[in-house]
């Protein structure tokens, strides 16, 4: 049986200083998703590891690092999916977690898919989960980034194009298969840059932000999330996993996104034989993958 797993750092104009961090944080991520698998690990493991991983970089639009909102405030977002069991956990809006994805795992075995706002965070005190200061999630970066967006809010996808070019969502997300054939994808945010207190976007909702189906395959995607709620992109591109090969399946639903709603991102995906694809509609989409069909793995920006 194949492993797998493809992980990404966002999709946008990622300026040329920061390539390397993003190659790297992506890679570091991948290989330790990797590792899991390899030692006979669940899929949902490796992509609990791997997004908790990109969380903890600050590199990323994920928990520490995150964009921030109007009120300055970093408000997060995560989801995950099990192809096996189709079980969803995912929180959104949620202030005090480093780690939401670990929250969002911890939902797809209970009563609940869903938590929001400060439900959601104290749902995870009551669960053992560590709350941080939310000024923990804040880097200089981020706050200069958010004044220079109090001069200019993004309200379109078109405008959104423009602010990717001049700053930066950088989502992350993967996606993994395990020797059981079992499929999960996950993916955790920090949202758009300057969105209004209380703005969710595509990342926590099934279909959306993330997808698995044992029988079809697992993706995650980013971008424009106003657009990708639109077209369900991560179930669109399942979709397609069960009549194009994984890269094809990939283009098309990244082709729709552009033709059906004007929408800028990317995505990754596993299909339900383990190959990979992925595609972007953006300069750049930040990603790793490796399977046990390849001799080294693939870390890429363009
Ligand atoms: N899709 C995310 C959102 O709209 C942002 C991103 O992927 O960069 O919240």
């Amino acid at each position: 049986m194949t492993i797998a797993i493809i992980v990404h750092g966002g999709a946008w104009d990622i300026p040329a200083e920061e390539h390397q961090a993003h190659l790297d944080g992506c890679r570091a991520a991948m290989l330790a998703g990797y590792e899991i698998l390899r030692g006979g690990g669940t899929a949902l493991d490796a992509v609990e590891r791997a997004v908790t991983m990109m969380e903890d970089d600050p590199t990323f639009d994920a928990g520490v690092g995150s964009h921030l909102n109007r009120d300055g405030v970093v408000q997060l977002d995560a989801g995950v999916m099990d192809g096996g069991t189709l079980q969803v956990g995912a929180v959104a809006a949620v202030e005090r977690l480093q780690n939401p994805i670990r929250v969002a795992r911890h939902l797809l075995n209970s009563a609940h898919n869903m938590m929001v706002g400060h439900g959601a965070d104290s749902y995870a005190a009551e669960h053992g989960f560590e709350l941080c200061d939310p000024e923990k999630l804040i880097v200089e970066r981020e706050v200069a980034r958010w004044k220079l967006a109090q001069k200019e809010t993004p309200t379109s996808s078109d405008e959104f194009g423009k602010i990717v070019r001049g700053a930066k969502p950088g989502t992350v997300g993967a996606v993994a298969i395990d020797r059981r054939g079992n499929i999960v994808a996950g993916t955790s945010t920090g949202g758009t840059l300057y969105k209004p207190v209380g703005r969710v976007g595509d990342s926590p909702l099934p279909g959306c932000g993330y997808f698995a189906d044992n029988a079809l395959g697992g993706v995650s995607t980013t971008g424009h999330g106003e657009s990708i709620i639109r077209i369900q992109l991560a179930r669109v591109a399942a979709d397609f996993c069960s009549r194009l090969y994984a890269p094809a399946a990939a283009q098309a639903a990244i082709s729709m996104l552009g033709d059906r709603v004007g929408g800028l991102g990317g995505l990754i995906l596993i299909d339900h034989t383990g190959r990979v694809g992925f595609a972007h509609n953006t300069p750049h989409m930040a990603r790793a993958y490796l399977t046990s069909e390849m001799s080294s793995p693939v870390v890429a920006i363009r």
